[in-house]
């Protein structure tokens, strides 16, 4: 360890994502893989040459204004940044200092504990309940600074009820952080126009998934105007793109309709799989809310995931997590190519 690296940092676990050689359907991140939005790919294409040499907006600038009219709130109550990752952790710096716990559930986004210890924070694992919600009363009982909440969950795609979330907001006696990164897919009502006059409230969505535009990060938080003001004071200034913040207030603008059917498509093809990968021993599907099916397996995952990449198929494999044990998360594509993974699983799971 080197004597100029920050004392402890060696322990705290870096995100990693290596490539797979050979594998030609890449399903471990969970993006859109029906493309990118056709307005604002066209837009980016189009875009003058100025939006390169000069600086982006400090703070999103047009994309926020866009988030705010359509939201029904103020442009104060709105802060973007460079993925939803960006606006998680500038969250826990902004809202906490360094010694207070994160309470999140657990298994759940695996960067809210890394944020957490990056910052100088302890998180606080909580168990879920058997449904896979989120255990109000015990993330209550940590007496946590902030609590994290994922719904749908990422990994297991399970959400937690709105009179959950509202309860929590009521009793939690620091900020409560929402992450609805897989909203879109969840069905679940639009309560953001809300969110700003509960103050203690940040609701965090991302254009990385049912938008299409991972690779342009671009992210957004939803809450009162004290906490949005701090958590974009310690986000810092030019953190979106020129590039991603056009692209996505096109996409708000020009491609919500496409962006509709795909999320719908991908909730068609994340349910027909489940039905008929069936009840298989070695295998349960739990219900998934998000772009991506969640599977407890029998074996070591990381086996399975290797059979799965050597038929070309990316999956990521848990191996050993809390409440799940052995678990595959694999994201949804469009059926032409997804069907290929209903066959491996047959051929894996006979
Ligand atoms: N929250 C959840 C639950 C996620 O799964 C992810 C990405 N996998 C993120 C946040 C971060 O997404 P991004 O930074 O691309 O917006």
């Amino acid at each position: 360890m080197s004597l100029f690296v920050r004392p402890g940092l060696e322990r705290i676990s870096a995100y990693s994502a290596a490539p797979l050689p050979g594998v030609d359907l890449d399903l471990r991140d969970n993006i859109n893989l029906w493309g990118a939005p056709p307005r604002a790919v066209a837009a980016v294409r189009a875009a003058a040459e100025c939006r390169l040499q000069s600086y982006p907006a400090v703070d999103g600038g047009a994309l926020v204004d866009e988030l705010a009219s359509r939201l029904g709130v103020r442009e104060s109550e709105v802060v973007a940044g460079c993925g939803s990752d960006d606006l998680i952790d500038a969250c826990f710096r902004a809202a906490a200092s360094p010694g207070d716990r994160v309470a999140h559930s657990d298994p759940t986004f695996s960067m809210v504990p890394i944020f957490a210890r990056l910052n100088g924070l302890e998180p606080v694992a909580v168990a879920p309940r058997a449904d896979g919600s989120a255990d109000v009363d015990a993330l209550l009982a940590t007496g946590a600074r902030i609590i994290y909440l994922c719904s749908p969950n990422n990994p297991t795609g399970a959400p937690t009820p709105e009179s959950e979330i509202r309860r929590l907001i009521t009793y939690a006696p620091g900020v409560v952080l929402v992450d609805e990164a897989y909203a879109e897919f969840s069905g679940a009502t639009d309560w953001r126009a809300e969110v700003p006059a509960m103050e203690r409230v940040v609701v965090t969505r991302t254009f990385s998934k049912a938008w299409g535009l991972a690779g342009l990060r671009v992210g957004y938080g939803v809450g009162g105007k004290a906490i949005v003001a701090a958590v974009a004071k310690v986000r810092g200034p030019y953190k979106l793109g020129a590039l991603g913040a056009l692209a996505a207030r096109t996409a708000l603008r020009e491609d919500g309709a496409w962006m509709q059917a795909a999320a719908a498509d991908a909730r068609s093809v994340r349910d027909r799989f489940t039905a008929e990968l069936g009840g298989r021993r070695a295998v349960r599907a739990l219900e998934s809310r998000g772009n991506f099916v969640f599977l407890q397996v029998d074996e070591r995952a990381s086996a399975v995931a290797a059979r799965f990449a050597a038929l070309g198929i990316g999956v990521r494999a848990f191996d050993d997590l809390p409440v799940y044990g052995s678990a595959l998360r694999i994201g949804v594509a469009p059926w032409e190519s997804f069907r290929r993974v209903l066959d491996a699983a047959r051929e894996i799971w006979p």
